[in-house]
């Protein structure tokens, strides 16, 4: 009989894992809760990385279409003080894949999704329950009352995973509070903004306060204000004026960004799970990405999903027979591989955050390593 797998979560873990199990012929359902691909805005743009990302892409058959996708020169970032003044700028060699290409989120999405057999995802399917079975498997329950049955769940369902809490009953902790604005359409309607942001990053460096901004492939920018993770209420932030109070004294050129937003800011608490989270093994369960290592967002946590995703489906290709002994195998390995880039990832996150942040990141970016740069 054929073991039935079933991914809970269609982001860019559960897609890539379904992928790769494609190509090694095994089938996979993807229960994803949103209705259709269209139905939420995917948010930024990912630069994947050659060993992790990109790595998974190309054990997804996908090299060439995200070649033809991405933005090389997404790479470009410049990194600005408070008064405007340019503290770094970094340009990518032109039309280089060698580092770390940007590709907007739905269009690697997209890419996934129209790689997959139409009946691999089960949309509007959002996990409610999973009950281990006496006999072996797991029961699922979903909103709305359907019900099925798998041999092996995995968790591939993102920050507030529910297949998380068979495993662990690790809590989140609050790291940093994130609002964003999109401002569409920005060549022709703000070209002194495009300007300011360039083809890739840009990262506004005040105390305990970042104002950063990215243009996608579609043409906008998305716009994104890091604060520290503080006891206030998050609607504060819905409000424009709120915002422009907070960055009171800053250039007027760097504060347009808020401005120009097409609409109220959006505000959403950034939170992390405890570095070095393990679980003990249980059968026929395991987690992926955010699920499994929710890290706070300097540029790995979509990378590493997809490289879980990459490794645990080539341990379940070499021993179909035994897929316990795959899931164990590759639950060691992304412990030790996601251990130190958690720690790293926290470390990123609080200098960004902290009173001397511009010293450090230009410390960072032109003396540290460059294994991770911070999101919008
Ligand atoms: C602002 C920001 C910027 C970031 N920038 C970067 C970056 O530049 N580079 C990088 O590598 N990472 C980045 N990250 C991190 C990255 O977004 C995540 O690590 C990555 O998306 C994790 O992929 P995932 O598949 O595990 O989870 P997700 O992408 O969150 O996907 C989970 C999926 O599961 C679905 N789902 C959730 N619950 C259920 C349920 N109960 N039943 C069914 N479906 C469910 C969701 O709808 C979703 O489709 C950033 C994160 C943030 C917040």
């Amino acid at each position: 009989m054929r073991t039935r797998i079933a991914i809970a979560g269609g982001g860019l873990g559960g897609l890539t894992l379904a992928r790769i199990l494609h190509r090694h012929g095994i089938d996979a359902v993807v229960y994803e809760r949103e209705a259709s691909r269209s139905a939420r805005s995917q948010g930024g743009s990912l630069d994947l990385h050659p060993e992790s990302g990109q790595q998974a892409l190309a054990e997804a058959g996908l090299a060439g279409r995200f070649r033809s996708e991405a933005r090389p020169e997404g790479e470009e970032h410049r990194i600005l003080d408070p008064a405007g003044r340019t503290l770094v700028h970094h340009k990518p060699q032109p039309g280089s894949f060698s580092g770390r290409p940007e590709i907007d989120r739905s269009v690697l999405r997209d890419l996934l999704l129209d790689s997959l057999p139409g009946d691999t995802v089960a949309w509007q399917h959002r996990l409610v329950a999973a009950t281990p079975r006496p006999d072996g498997g797991l029961g699922l329950r979903f909103d709305g009352g359907h019900r099925t049955d798998c041999d092996i769940l995995i968790g591939a369902d993102g920050t507030r995973s529910i297949v998380r809490s068979l495993l662990t009953d690790v809590t989140l902790s609050h790291v940093a509070t994130l609002v964003e604005l999109n401002i569409s359409d920005a060549d022709r309607r703000h070209p002194d903004l495009a300007e300011l942001v360039g083809p890739g990053n840009l990262w506004c460096i005040g105390v305990n306060q970042i104002l950063a901004a990215q243009r996608l492939g579609d043409g906008s920018i998305r716009v994104g204000i890091s604060l520290r993770a503080e006891n206030r209420d998050i609607d504060t932030y819905r409000s424009k004026r709120a915002l422009l109070d907070m960055f009171d004294g800053w250039d007027a050129s760097l504060t347009a960004l808020i401005e120009a937003g097409d609409s109220p800011p959006t505000p959403r608490r950034i939170e992390a799970m405890p570095t070095g989270t393990r679980w003990v093994h249980q059968p026929g369960i395991t987690l992926i990405g955010d699920a499994a290592h929710l890290m706070p967002p300097v540029g790995e946590g979509a990378n590493q999903a997809m490289l879980d995703a990459a490794e645990l489906a080539v341990e379940l290709a070499t021993s179909p027979a035994d897929p316990d002994a795959a899931i164990r195998r590759y639950e060691e390995a992304m412990f030790t591989r996601t251990h130190p880039i958690a720690e790293m990832s926290a470390r990123v996150q609080a200098m960004m955050l902290s009173p001397t942040a511009a010293d450090d990141i230009i410390r960072f970016f032109t003396t540290g390593p460059t294994e991770a740069v911070p999101a919008v």
